[in-house]
Parts: structure tokens; C-alpha cells; sequence
């Protein structure tokens, strides 16, 4: 079987590792991605046999596959195509992970005269990063709840702050706490509250607006960050927060529902993050002993 150059251009360019043998799985072909994925040159592999120590493909079990479970032997007996998970090793001797393909090739008799493998690495560096960023991604979701956790809302907070000095783009913050919650757990139970506690989040998630960010800062609190509001747009997002909340109700539980108190403040001029956050959680606690389920300002 010849191969011409543009064949052997685009087989060198693709990245998948790729390699043909004939019926004895004795190795003719083996392109650039494969020396890349496993180490070896095709000076080292061309015409042996990719049992003769060279891949030695392995199970995931660690099983050797050369002589019992080779999927390129398989391929040649029965001219079917197959795909699997299997370790292939590298030269400087680790195991890579790689997702394997074989298809047979026929002859002009429709004999199977040898089987193409083709494979790539199964911790591509895409896989890595997809990885990588659903653990960031994860690093900042409260796990309860799935809203952002109480270092995102700080680092959000402080960033905030931040713009507002340096262009004075205002913003206001809502320090909000579940009314009686403690209740709710004794007489139903930590698991109920905890059911409670997500309703509540999505009652507040609901009625953010997309570039708002509430979070859990713990518990049974949660504070709102609202961009571009005055006070008086402030306090109809809190009153619209305390309403969605109050009228929220577990169906399974007979209608129980919830209420939450808010203190909301504005940022003013030197305000650091804690004086911002202890304003609220003043004014939040004057919202409690008013009475609770309430918005003071
Ligand atoms: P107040 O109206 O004054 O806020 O009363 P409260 O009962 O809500 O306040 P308190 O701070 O006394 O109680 C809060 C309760 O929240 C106590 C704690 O057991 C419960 N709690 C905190 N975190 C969680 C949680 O993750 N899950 C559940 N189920 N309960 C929690
Ligand atoms: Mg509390
Ligand atoms: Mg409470």
C-alpha cells in the first residue's frame, strides 16, 4: 500500500496519533502525533511488531493486552471497527491514558489486509483545563445552595469599593438573615432547613438582577451586592427580595414558608469592606427587633 505526500502531510498534521500495520502487526506507518503521544520515532517502530516492547497497550485493570485483548488483533480477525479505553506506554516508560480507534483495511479481494489504530491522549490539556476551571469555578459556589459563596461575595465586594473610589460608580449592599430559622430546624429538622435554605436562595437568586451578585455568607445569611442604584432603588430591591421570599412556600410541607429581615446601605466615601458589611448588619439588626420581616435602611 503506497502512501503519496499529501497523505502523509495530513496524517502528520493531524492530533491524533496514528499507525497502520498488516496482518502480522508489523508496523508500517506512524505518524508524527504518535512519536509525539508515546515517546517512540518511527525510525524506532517502522517494521516491528507493536508487541515486540514498543506499545505494549494495557488495560485499565493493568491487564497486558498484546496477546489476549490486543484491539488491532481483534480488528484484523473479524474486519470490524472497535473503540476503547486503554494505557499505552510511553517510552520514558509511564502509562498514558489514551481513547483508541481500529478500523480494518481491505485488500481488492475484501480480504482485511491490516487495521489502522488511531488515538489520542485521554488527559488532553483541554480536559485538563475544563478540569482546572470547574475546580476554580467550584472554589467560589456555595455547595448548599449553588450561589456564590462568602469569598465571592467579599472579592466582589472589595472590587466594588474599588471602582466606586477611583470613578464613583455607587452601589448599595443588602445584609439579609432568615427571621427565626433556628425554629425551622428544631421543628422540622436539619434537613428541612437546609431544603429551606436553598428556597430561600432561589427565591433571592430570582429576584437579582443579572450583574446583582447574592451570595451566602453563611448560615443563614446572605448579602446582595446591587450596582447602579441610588437608596430609593435600593430599598425597592430589598423590598422586592423580602416579598419573593415571603411568598415562597414548600408545597411538600404543608405551605411551610420563611421570612428574611434586610438592612441596606449605600457605600459611602473611605467605607472598607467591613465598615460596609457591620453598617448593614446594624441596620439588619434594627430590622429585627422592629419586628423582623422587614427593610430598614
Ligand atoms: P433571628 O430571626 O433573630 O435571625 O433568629 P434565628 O433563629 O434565625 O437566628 P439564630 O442565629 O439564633 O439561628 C440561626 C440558626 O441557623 C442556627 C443554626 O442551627 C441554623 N443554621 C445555620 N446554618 C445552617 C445550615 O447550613 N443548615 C441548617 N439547616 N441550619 C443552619
Ligand atoms: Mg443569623
Ligand atoms: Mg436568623
Amino acid at each position: 500500500m503506497k502512501i503519496n505526500t499529501i497523505q502523509t502531510t495530513v496524517l502528520d498534521h493531524l492530533f491524533e496519533g496514528v499507525y497502520y500495520v498488516d496482518r502480522e502487526r508489523k508496523i508500517l506507518l506512524w505518524n508524527r502525533a504518535a512519536e509525539r503521544l508515546t515517546g517512540f520515532s518511527s525510525e524506532e517502530v517502522l517494521g516491528r511488531h507493536c508487541f515486540d516492547a514498543v506499545l505494549r497497550h494495557v488495560s485499565a485493570e493493568g491487564k497486558l493486552l498484546c496477546f489476549t485483548g490486543c484491539p488491532l488483533q481483534a480488528t484484523l480477525n473479524d474486519g470490524q471497527e472497535r473503540e476503547t479505553e486503554i494505557f499505552l506506554h510511553h517510552k520514558k516508560g509511564h502509562r498514558v491514558p489514551v481513547h483508541v480507534r481500529v478500523a480494518p483495511v481491505f485488500g481488492e479481494n475484501g480480504d482485511v489486509i491490516g487495521a489502522v489504530e488511531m488515538f489520542r491522549d485521554a488527559t488532553s490539556e483541554l480536559e485538563q483545563k475544563e478540569r482546572f476551571d470547574y475546580l476554580e469555578r467550584m472554589a467560589f459556589i456555595d455547595v448548599l445552595t449553588g450561589l456564590p459563596n462568602r469569598k465571592y461575595v467579599l472579592d466582589s465586594l472589595k472590587a466594588r469599593l474599588e471602582e466606586f473610589r477611583r470613578f464613583e460608580w455607587s452601589f448599595g449592599v443588602l445584609f439579609i438573615d432568615v427571621d427565626h430559622f433556628k425554629r425551622i430546624n428544631d421543628e422540622h429538622g436539619h434537613k428541612v432547613g437546609d431544603q429551606m435554605l436553598k428556597m430561600v436562595a432561589a427565591a433571592l437568586k430570582a429576584a437579582s438582577r443579572r450583574l446583582d451578585i447574592v451570595g451566602r455568607l453563611g448560615g443563614e445569611e446572605f448579602v446582595a451586592v446591587v450596582t447602579n442604584v441610588d437608596e430609593k432603588r435600593l430599598l425597592t430591591v430589598a423590598e422586592r427580595f423580602r416579598t419573593l421570599v415571603e411568598f415562597s412556600a414548600m408545597r411538600e410541607l404543608n405551605n411551610l414558608s420563611v421570612t428574611i429581615s434586610i438592612g441596606a446601605a449605600m457605600a459611602q466615601k473611605g467605607d472598607s469592606c467591613d465598615a460596609l458589611l457591620e453598617r448593614t448588619d446594624e441596620l439588619l439588626y434594627q430590622a429585627k427587633r422592629a419586628g423582623r420581616n422587614r427593610v430598614v435602611s
